[in-house]
């Protein structure tokens, strides 16, 4: 077979799994941590990144609830943010972090950040090739026509640049978010806020490089042939 066959891929599924798991734990350990801090700011999640956007320039974001645990986001399309219950009704130094990342993709927006438009242009096409290539290549190794790997290798190549372009948003919505937190005085809110932004983006950063490996370890099998 094309795949499965050689030590190269089972390597990137053993590294793929560990990294996972390991960085889905120190997340989790991470944000339980600082749960259990309350806030140095004596406000919900809810309410500090109100202020933050209000300070901002992007008052005319709005902040609404979302079920499930850590599924807060940002949505550009009805421009608000969507605060999972524990993080927008807690006050805990997690809940402002995560609070303020959040708030930090909507500033991205209001200042019209380029990696952001960037990104959110790509999302389209994106969703497309991602629910495709594997089709595709499947399609390709069972007639045996390498055209249409080659699609769908490009097609995967897409998935990863926006993986790549997804880091320095994420980066820098984090840092947005721990500036605010610095200028508006609250010592334990920026230390907590550095510590779990920074193991939420380790797992931006992991699967970006399992991604990365993949794209490389297909594109070697398909010059050999
Ligand atoms: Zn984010």
């Amino acid at each position: 077979m094309y795949m499965y066959g050689d030590l190269g891929y089972w390597a990137i599924v053993i590294i793929s799994v560990v990294l996972g798991f390991i960085t889905q734990a120190y997340i989790k350990s991470t944000y339980n941590k600082w749960s259990q801090v309350p806030s140095g700011m004596n406000a919900t999640g809810a309410q500090i990144a109100r202020r933050m956007l209000n300070e901002n320039g992007a008052s005319d974001c709005g902040i609404g609830r979302i079920p499930g645990k850590l599924t807060d986001n940002y949505d550009p399309r009805d421009n608000s943010l969507h605060l999972s219950d524990d993080n927008y009704r807690g006050g805990s130094v997690a809940s402002v972090a995560v609070a303020c990342h959040e708030a930090g993709h909507a500033i991205q927006t209001a200042e019209g950040y380029f990696p952001g438009k960037l990104r959110t242009a790509l999302v389209p096409m994106v969703n497309f090739s991602q629910s495709i290539w594997m089709f595709v290549f499947l399609a390709g190794i069972l007639m045996g026509v390498i055209g249409l790997v080659q699609v769908a290798i490009l097609l995967f190549a897409f998935t990863v640049i926006f993986q790549l372009v997804t880091l320095p948003v994420e980066i820098d919505a984090s840092r947005r978010a721990v500036r605010y937190l610095q200028a508006s005085g609250s010592e334990i809110d920026q230390r907590g806020a550095k510590q779990v932004l920074t193991a939420a983006a380790l797992t931006y950063v992991a699967s970006a490089l399992v991604s990365v490996l993949n794209l490389l370890y297909l594109l070697g099998r398909t010059n050999r042939r």
